[in-house]
């Protein structure tokens, strides 16, 4: 088994190279009250195990410099203590939904994957905020995802594995979304149908 740091290449380098996220984004996983983080300033895609960077519980910071975004990663986790993993993308369908700052509807039963009938949109805040990362957590509350007004999306897993196929499943997702408003209204899926498939996809 791969140590954390190798979990943490390894998902950014995923999302460079399956194409999800050209640009911006950063990665993070959690162990033992530790935070595993990208580092500002580099691609995902040349990011190696000795460039993570280490932000203990009391917000101790190695000497690197750790992502920008690092609050959120931090806010989250402190919420949530069932996922161990956070990727933060500004991918080209979520962020543009993101823009218009609308919660994705139940209009596919893969919107449920995320733990809810909708994934909501964060109230605006500037990037590297304490109020930003607030309002992640209220837009985030038990789900798995949230979009970030006028910014992109937050993506969170209990694993390596679940985070990744999130973060590319979230983006699918949004695409298909954008793409079904341009042949009419989406018919959405009842409280009822959405119910089922969340019963469905958590077993
Ligand atoms: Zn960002």
């Amino acid at each position: 088994m791969g140590s954390i740091q190798s979990d943490v290449v390894n998902i950014a380098r995923k999302i460079r190279l399956s194409g999800v996220s050209k640009a911006g984004g950063n990665v993070s996983a959690f162990k033992d009250g530790i935070i595993y983080i990208t580092p500002s300033g580099k691609d995902l895609l040349d990011i190696n195990e000795s460039d993570i960077v280490v932000i203990e519980s009391n917000e101790d910071i190695t000497e690197k410099k750790p992502s920008r975004e690092w609050q959120i990663h931090k806010s989250v986790y402190e919420s949530n203590k069932i996922n161990q993993f956070i990727v933060h993308v500004h991918s080209p369908y979520a962020t543009a939904i993101s823009c218009c700052r609308i919660d994705i509807p139940p209009f596919h039963f893969m919107v449920a994957a995320f733990g809810g009938d909708t994934i909501n949109c964060s109230q605006y805040a500037t990037f590297g905020s304490k109020e930003l990362s607030e309002n992640t957590v209220t837009a985030l509350g038990n789900r798995k995802a949230c979009l970030l007004a006028n910014h992109g999306a937050i993506i969170t897993g209990e694993t390596a594995e679940e985070v990744y196929s999130l973060t590319v499943e979230l983006e699918e997702l949004c695409k298909a979304y954008s793409i079904s408003n341009t042949f009419g209204k989406p018919v959405l899926l009842s409280k009822k149908e959405m119910e089922e498939s969340i019963i469905l996809l958590s077993k």
